[in-house]
């Protein structure tokens, strides 16, 4: 058996959601909404699934999605990319990450990640050989910092793996941050795989920065999105790929062997929702935003202390102000005693985890999130 993954333990993911399901709890540990999702969008499927072609599409995407996808950046995020050369369809943001990180690493090549780390990057990493270089962030700020960047990238370094907004922490990270991180990329010639499927969900008037498009990095970054997370319909899994011509051929030779190609219904849906009016992607933040505000009031005015949420559908609370240091026990109490499901961040690191922060999941009603309140009233 392979040891990258014989030996992993089951994801918090999967263990959170299996004992929120067995003890009747709310779930507000694995991340994804409790609504339908747009309505429209799912219409589209349905009707391109009675009415469309369900053959193979094309390896790289349905040329109307791919279109689609370069417009959308265009519009949202003043990216231009080539729809043919440049933009690839994937089966979820996992499988253009496990694509990238497949294609780009050969055995022996360091790469850069930061920690709190999304699950999938690490064995990825480990499974095509490269030796990662792990930069813990520090919370409550979880910034990227010059001295911190400057112990860990080298002559050795081949690629960096960013998470912005990331998960679970819930920070963005604006231009000035990333653009310390793009000065060491171009300083020492490596490539940049962004993670960015959060990318819609950021709050307070942010806008969001695409890493692409900091000072010498429009060749040099790999950038993912998720359909998943922009309509919240985290099941459809369709993922997309963007990169420069060199970088995403290399990608689309591994993806040609892992899933060749994503449901031809799904991605027609995608590519007539990514076409939506702003209204659409303005009022998803709206509801979120309003969401974030409702749970993390009701958290405080129950002494919890919550940590800011810039982006993500998630927030954080701080243990430690109530007595506690193991955010894994906290979780087994909250779901097992007070019918809460929340995610121990520690999860989320390799070595020296951070223990006293907890994730929550807001993309809930708000009878949802009123009634996960009511639970929590007699924690802190
Ligand atoms: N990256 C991050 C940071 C995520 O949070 C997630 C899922 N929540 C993914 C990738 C996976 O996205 P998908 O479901 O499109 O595979
Ligand atoms: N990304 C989702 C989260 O952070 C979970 C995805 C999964 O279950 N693998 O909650």
């Amino acid at each position: 058996m392979n040891p990258v993954f014989a030996n992993l333990p089951t994801t918090i993911f999967t263990v959170m959601s299996g004992l929120a399901r067995d003890l009747g709890a709310i779930n507000l540990g694995q991340g994804f909404p409790d609504d339908p999702g747009p309505e429209d969008v799912r219409r589209r499927a349905a009707e391109a699934v009675l009415d469309g072609d369900n053959q193979y599409p094309p390896m790289m995407g349905l040329p109307a999605l791919r279109e689609a996808i370069a417009a959308h950046y265009a519009r949202h995020q003043d990216l231009s990319l080539d729809p043919h050369t440049e933009v690839m369809v994937t089966s979820g943001a996992t499988e253009a990450l496990a694509a990238t990180l497949l294609s780009l690493i050969a055995p022996g090549d360091e790469v850069v990640l930061f920690a709190p780390l999304y699950d999938a990057y690490l064995p990825l990493v480990r499974q095509a050989g490269g030796v990662p270089r792990i930069v813990n962030l520090q919370p409550p700020h979880f910034r990227l910092e010059e001295e911190a960047l400057a112990a860990v990238f080298c002559d050795r370094t081949k690629l960096v793996v960013l998470n912005n907004p990331l998960n679970p922490s819930a920070t963005v990270f604006g231009r000035e941050n990333l653009a310390l991180l793009a000065r060491f990329c171009t300083r020492h010639d490596v490539v940049a795989v962004c993670d960015e499927v959060w990318e819609h969900i950021v709050f307070d008037g942010v806008k969001h920065c695409p890493l692409m498009a900091l000072p010498g990095m429009r060749d040099r970054t790999v950038k993912i999105g998720s359909a998943g997370k922009i309509f919240g319909l985290t099941g459809w899994k369709v993922g997309f790929v963007m990169a420069a011509s060199p970088l995403l051929r290399a990608v689309a030779g591994a993806h040609q062997f892992l899933t060749f190609t994503t449901p031809p219904c799904l991605q027609t849906a995608v590519a007539y929702g990514l076409g939506k009016p702003d209204a659409s992607f303005d009022d998803m933040r709206t509801r979120f935003a309003r969401s974030r505000d409702r749970l993390s009031g009701g958290l405080a005015a129950r002494g919890f202390t919550v940590l800011p949420s810039a982006g993500t559908y998630f927030l954080n609370v701080d243990i430690a102000p109530l007595g506690f240091d193991d955010d894994a026990a906290f979780c087994d109490t909250l779901v097992r005693r007070h019918g809460v499901a929340a995610i121990p961040v520690s999860a989320f690191y390799d070595a020296d985890p951070v223990r006293h922060i907890v994730r929550l999941c807001f993309a809930k009603s708000d009878a949802t999130l009123d009634a996960a309140l009511d639970r929590l009233g007699d924690v802190a």
